[in-house]
């Protein structure tokens, strides 16, 4: 547990525990009490420093990791960041195969944490050998004494968050949460924190929130994967062209879909009316929120708890760019205006 005047023998100490922080006016036209668990608290800056941590050191349990050994994983960046910081802590050379749709600003985060990356095309199939994961696979091969973490097929995912996550918001919520709202990537967060919470109240209604462009949503409701639903979309660690078996469809009640363009308004919109500096899919399950609201999905009575995966200032070349807003055309459609708060004195 932390504590404000202690001091840590490292980073890893200061894994976990993260704050729940009540949302006092994003939401407050719809019932209910919102709160959001603040994941960009992590020292790594996200709830992947939870899944970096746990499945290396179940590695290490095992005897399959020893100090010198290379850590391999496919990424969109927070992920890889994570391991990095662990891999530094630890004495791990770490590799890090990632998609070309992650953010310049993550590519070089993940250089300067040491780690060795391989940038892959983002828009290819999964089978592809020029997918991350299949040069993952190819590395994993190649380098001798590597584990491959692989993310989206490891169940250890799952369990890190049901060892941490959900007990946490269990904890904090005294046992009183009605709700849980969670971006599906890998699943791990979702599926981990859900099944800990519904193991304690089988009634809490656990929603998902998945990108148009993604076939999650359409395998929960169908159990067939679809591959007409996939296109390219923007959001990065939200959805996913490929059904990870590090998602537990059975704990989760519904999945929500997102867009590109309302999400990253709504994440906006948090760090100006909450002061909440947070990232991207944050935006998304905030988003998910305000669709739900609207159906009139909450109680007065409802303790909805919402998880902000990471911080905003992995976005500032995205979502937190005019510039890249007005590429987008997210700034057509809604009368934000790109200069409305800012003014050059010449
Ligand atoms: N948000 C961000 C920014 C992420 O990187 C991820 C992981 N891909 C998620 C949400 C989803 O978390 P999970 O993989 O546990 O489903």
């Amino acid at each position: 547990m932390k504590h404000k005047n202690q001091v840590f023998d490292n980073l890893l100490d200061l894994i976990g525990h993260t704050p729940l922080i009540k949302l006092n006016k994003i939401a407050s036209k719809f019932k209910g009490n919102f709160y959001a668990k603040v994941e960009s608290f992590n020292p790594g800056h996200s709830s992947k420093d939870r899944i970096a941590l746990y499945i290396i050191e179940q590695a290490e349990k095992k005897g399959i990791l020893t100090p010198g050994d290379t850590i391999i994983e496919t990424t969109s960046g927070n992920t890889g960041f994570s391991i990095a910081m662990v891999s530094i802590i630890k004495g791990y050379d770490c590799v890090l195969a990632v998609s070309s749709k992650s953010s310049a600003d993550k590519i070089d985060m993940l250089k300067t944490m040491g780690a060795k990356v391989y940038v892959c095309p983002a828009h290819v199939s999964a089978d592809d050998p020029r997918s991350y994961y299949q040069v993952a696979k190819r590395l994993h091969e190649e380098i001798k004494g590597s584990v491959y973490i692989n993310q989206y097929f490891n169940k250890l995912n799952i369990d890190a968050h049901y060892n941490s996550t959900g007990p946490e918001i269990w904890k904090q919520t005294e046992g009183k949460i009605t709700h849980l709202v969670a971006c599906s990537g890998t699943g791990g967060t979702i599926s981990g924190t859900a099944k800990y919470l519904k193991e304690q109240n089988p009634n809490i209604k656990v929603i998902g929130v998945d990108a148009f462009g993604s076939v999650i949503k359409k395998y929960h409701e169908t159990r067939e994967f679809d591959e007409k639903e996939i296109y390219p979309y923007r959001i990065e660690g939200l959805g996913k062209n490929l059904i990870p078996t590090a998602t537990d469809f059975d704990v989760i009640d519904e999945f929500v879909k997102v867009t590109d363009e309302e999400s990253a308004h709504t994440a906006r919109l948090i760090a100006k009316s909450e002061g909440l500096f947070v990232g991207y899919t944050s935006g998304a399950a905030m988003q998910a929120i305000m669709q739900l609201g609207e159906d009139g999905e909450f109680k007065k009575e409802d303790n909805i708890v919402i998880i902000f995966p990471d911080h905003g200032s992995r976005y500032m070349s995205k979502v937190y760019s005019d510039k890249w807003m007005n590429e987008q055309g997210f700034f057509d459609s809604k009368n934000e205006a790109a200069a409305q708060n800012i003014q050059y004195i010449k």
